[in-house]
């Protein structure tokens, strides 16, 4: 076991675990083990919701005025600029993502806090003009209480900070329950919101496993809402124990998006829109672009590109800045990844490069290839099922009907890419492609402005935007009687 524990962060102090138990978090790139971390179980949830929930009640956080949430939303955007090198640096021991992509995406992360630091204090209601001139109808945008936020581990601050920011925008407390692999920076957070000025209670995390942390948060009474990001197994086991209760939920799930690269593209800038698509983050994101179709006429010059440029990524070590694939995140995705490359060969797959685990150059850790498919098709469950890892399929199409119905022939529906020059072609895609976001001569562009939301089993509610600030607040309708006459007894009938 680690010399280094963290614990718990409940009401604003550091709390061990009620059962004594921690669990270590090893790096993915050479096995060592980094720090453990509090096992959190019942006990822990039920401290950190009651402790978030009479944070929720007390007049210091529920009657401050949305402009001062706005500012310690600012402040708390500003200490994560601050410290954004020790917090990229940490993620990228815990899940092995490349140190300049965690740095960029720290530099970035303070723009999410201050996006609703801005928009705290325009939230607010409608007047309603009835058809009663002396009855007021007036709306009022409310915070729901305690949000349960349950993340990934693939990118934990930037898809922790989605639900935090808006969630307190609204005013609302949080208990956060980061996944097991990447507790650290989640931790940190926290401290970070107290150092801000948030009052103790209002950002809770509690660590641990899913079915022992996660599950207990999903089903305490106390909780008004579960904003969840991770798999959709997990998505749906979440939604059928909240249905019963009737609280809201924001699910944002797997994928398996397509990107289209037509025959009037330029197959130069498709092939490096394919590379990004699904080599960044040696796949292990939700919108990594795994199935490639190709108009048969560039399939080839296409193959040739991405093949060429797959083989040649540098893999290694994610702290040296030279490396353009880290590892994956632990040993049962690298394990995941190889298991469906041998599925793939045993459905008659065809590897054209890569399809092969590594220890990343001697380092010890859970690599693996970047991996190109063809010979595939969407009867395969290569095709089919998401890998979360870096491996794409790439498949030839002849017409633009065809491919439609190829993209959408999918149980996922998060995001896709085309690749087009044709403007009318374009814009008929974006509207018959059935995915949440839709990239044209891009891909995995993203904002906190712009909301997403997934299609089909990619989940349910939005993220990001003004738009998802509906999912943390609950509208009261009220009714003014502002007339001066005598109220009339409502069984004498009005002539
Ligand atoms: P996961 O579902 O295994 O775990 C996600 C979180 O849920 C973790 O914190 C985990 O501990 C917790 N959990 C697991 N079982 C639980 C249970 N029974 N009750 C409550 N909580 C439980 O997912 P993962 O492997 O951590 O993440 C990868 C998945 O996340 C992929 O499918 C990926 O596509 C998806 N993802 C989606 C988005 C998006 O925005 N749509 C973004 C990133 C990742």
């Amino acid at each position: 076991m680690s010399e280094k524990k963290l614990n718990h962060v409940i009401g604003g102090e550091h709390v061990p675990p009620a059962s004594g138990e921690y669990f270590e978090s090893t790096n993915p790139a050479t096995r060592e083990v980094l720090y453990s971390a509090a096992r959190g179980e019942a006990a822990d949830v039920d401290r950190a919701v009651q402790s978030a929930r009479a944070t929720f009640e007390d007049a210091r956080w529920r009657d401050l005025s949305q402009t001062k949430r706005g500012h310690l939303l600012r402040r708390l955007g500003d200490l994560i600029g601050e410290k954004a090198e020790e917090l990229a640096r940490m993620e990228t021991l815990d899940n092995g993502k490349l140190l300049r992509e965690m740095a960029g995406q720290m530099v970035g992360l303070p723009e999410y806090y201050y996006y609703y630091a801005g928009l705290a204090d325009k939230i607010h209601g409608d007047f309603i003009p009835t058809s009663d001139r002396t009855v007021l109808n007036y709306t009022m945008r409310e915070p729901l209480g305690v949000v349960g936020a349950i993340t990934p581990w693939n990118s934990p601050l930037t898809l922790t900070t989605s639900k935090l920011a808006p969630a307190l925008c609204a005013g609302n407390t949080v208990v956060i329950k980061p996944s097991e692999y990447t507790s650290a920076t989640i931790l940190r957070l926290a401290e970070l919101a107290l150092e801000a000025g948030l009052p103790p209670g209002a950002v809770n995390v509690v660590t641990g496993y899913g079915v022992e942390a996660g599950q207990p948060l999903v089903d305490h009474p106390a909780l008004a809402k579960i904003s969840f990001t991770g798999s959709t197994a997990t998505g749906a086991r979440i939604a059928s124990a909240t249905a019963g209760r009737f609280i809201g939920s924001t699910l944002e799930l797997g994928g398996k998006s397509p990107n289209i690269v037509f025959e009037d593209a330029n197959v130069a800038n498709a092939a490096m829109g394919v590379v990004a698509g699904i080599f960044a983050a040696a796949g292990q994101t939700c919108i990594a672009g795994s199935r490639v179709f190709a108009h048969r006429s560039v399939y080839d010059e296409l193959l040739e590109r991405v093949t060429e440029r797959a083989a040649r990524i540098r893999m290694g070590d994610p702290l040296d800045e030279a490396t353009e694939i880290g590892p994956l995140a632990f040993a049962d995705q690298q394990e995941k990844v190889g298991g469906y490359v041998d599925l793939g060969r045993a459905e008659g797959a065809r590897v054209l490069t890569g399809g092969r685990p590594s220890d990343g150059g001697g380092l010890g850790g859970y690599f693996y290839e970047p991996t190109v498919l063809v010979d595939v098709d969407n009867s395969m469950r290569v095709v089919r099922e998401e890998i979360f890892g870096p491996v794409c399929a790439i498949m030839p199409f002849d017409s633009e009907e065809e491919v439609v119905r190829l993209a959408n022939d999918t149980e996922y529906g998060l995001a896709a890419g085309v690749w087009t020059s044709n403007l009318s072609r374009a814009y008929r895609m974006a509207s018959r492609l059935e995915a949440g976001t839709i990239w044209l001569n891009t891909y995995r562009a993203m904002s906190p402005m712009s909301p997403r939301q997934g299609f089909k089993s990619s989940g349910v509610g939005i993220e990001h935007g003004t738009e998802t600030i509906k999912e943390y607040t609950r509208l009261k309708s009220v009714w003014v009687n502002t007339s001066e006459e005598p109220v009339a007894d409502p069984f004498v009938l009005r002539s």
